[in-house]
């Protein structure tokens, strides 16, 4: 199989105090592609719709455009929407309704980071859960950036702990701004937010299933401005490659990565059909029911790689097999390698000169050293 080439830096100096094995940890050092992971889209409708009306028609066709989707065959991708706190209990109550084969979760944009108490218009964890909520997102950029509030890594580990504690699935948002990414920081800025945001959780995190991180650029959020497919499966490579070394290798292979940032229904497909990118998080398409769903259909793709990538390494090994057993019998007859590679490229010249041969042949022979 082609063999793809990443640029991934190495672990710097800066990132390598981060590093909690004392051991040297193993490195990922190959994109790992997604064969168990699942993939997840997740609409984050932030501080929209404006009236319970206009939640309730968004939500209807949603639906209307899901669920034919879903009737057809399994959904590949998990999806959920994640609407402001005050309409969840009404769009979890369409979401059920649905006749779905497989309802949308439901999901929260935050958590405050204490239990309970004294915390004026703030919303727990528990109570969140209790609406219906089977998600939350935290560290959004839009609250770590001073537009909603201004978060702190602590705070953020904390709400990490307590929405696991909760039994909810927290989106951990990372993402550089512009003038991080400008000044050489991104992956820096990304080490930090990872081992501060998850102190203390490697024991929580058993199965990686506990968490789903989203890979988000501050500067594509909303911008309409996307990473390039390469970019972001560079980045996020590089993001599980650090998760390796915070909570372990197979831990790492497990947590699904999503990219998020201006992420629509025309470079979903592209974006999705990188090994290390395990869904969206979407803002501003999952206002439009038709868009949307177009991007929960993109994550399909996702199984046509899988199929194809099988397909591909049962060729390869039956390649292999037919090969190898041609390679005992030369041994058995005690003819060289160099000379079977040399006498079949020969042949091959021969029948090309003859123009016995209409395509060039694809296998490329080479000699190889004597056995
Ligand atoms: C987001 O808010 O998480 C987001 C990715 O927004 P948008 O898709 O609009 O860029």
């Amino acid at each position: 199989m082609k063999q793809k080439t990443y640029n991934i830096p190495a672990i710097t100096k800066f990132q390598q105090k981060y590093q909690t094995n004392k051991a040297k940890p193993q490195q990922l050092k190959i994109a790992s592609i997604n064969t168990q992971r699942g993939t997840a889209i997740y609409g984050n409708w932030k501080m929209n719709p404006s009236t319970v009306e206009e939640a309730v028609a968004l939500s209807h066709d949603i639906m209307l455009k899901l669920d034919p989707y879903f009737k057809t065959k399994p959904a590949t991708a998990e999806v959920g929407i994640c609407p402001p706190s005050g309409l969840m209990t009404i769009v979890n109550g369409m979401l059920l309704d649905s006749r779905a084969a497989k309802p949308v979760q439901i999901g929260a944009q935050n958590i405050h980071h204490e239990k309970k108490g004294a915390f004026t218009g703030e919303m727990s964890a528990s109570l969140v859960k209790s609406l219906g909520a089977s998600c939350v997102i935290i560290g959004h950029s839009e609250r770590r950036g001073g537009q909603s509030a201004y978060e702190s890594n602590k705070q953020i580990n904390q709400k990490l702990n307590l929405a696991i504690d909760s039994k909810l699935l927290p989106i951990f948002c990372i993402g550089e701004t512009l003038k991080e990414k400008e000044l050489g920081k991104k992956y820096d800025i990304l080490a930090t937010q990872l081992f501060e945001g998850l102190k203390g959780l490697k024991e929580k995190i058993k199965s990686g299933n506990e968490m789903i991180i989203a890979y988000e650029p501050v500067w594509a959020i909303g911008t309409g401005k996307t990473a390039t497919s390469k970019d972001a499966q560079d980045t996020i490579f590089y993001i599980r490659r650090f998760l390796s070394h915070l909570i372990g290798i197979e831990k790492a292979l497990k947590i699904r990565i999503q990219y998020g940032g201006s992420m629509n229904e025309k470079n979903a497909m592209e974006l999705l059909s990188q090994p290390d990118i395990d869904g969206g998080l979407i803002g501003g398409a999952s206002l439009k029911a038709p868009e949307f769903s177009k991007i929960v259909q993109a994550a399909d793709v996702k199984q046509k790689i899988h199929q194809d990538e099988k397909a591909a390494t049962e060729a390869i090994k039956q390649f292999n097999l037919i090969q190898a057993n041609a390679l005992e019998r030369l041994q058995k007859a005690k003819i060289s390698r160099s000379r079977f590679y040399d006498t079949t490229e020969a042949m091959l010249k021969d029948l090309k000169a003859k123009k016995q041969l209409q395509q060039p042949t694809q296998i490329e022979i080479k000699p190889r050293a004597s056995v």
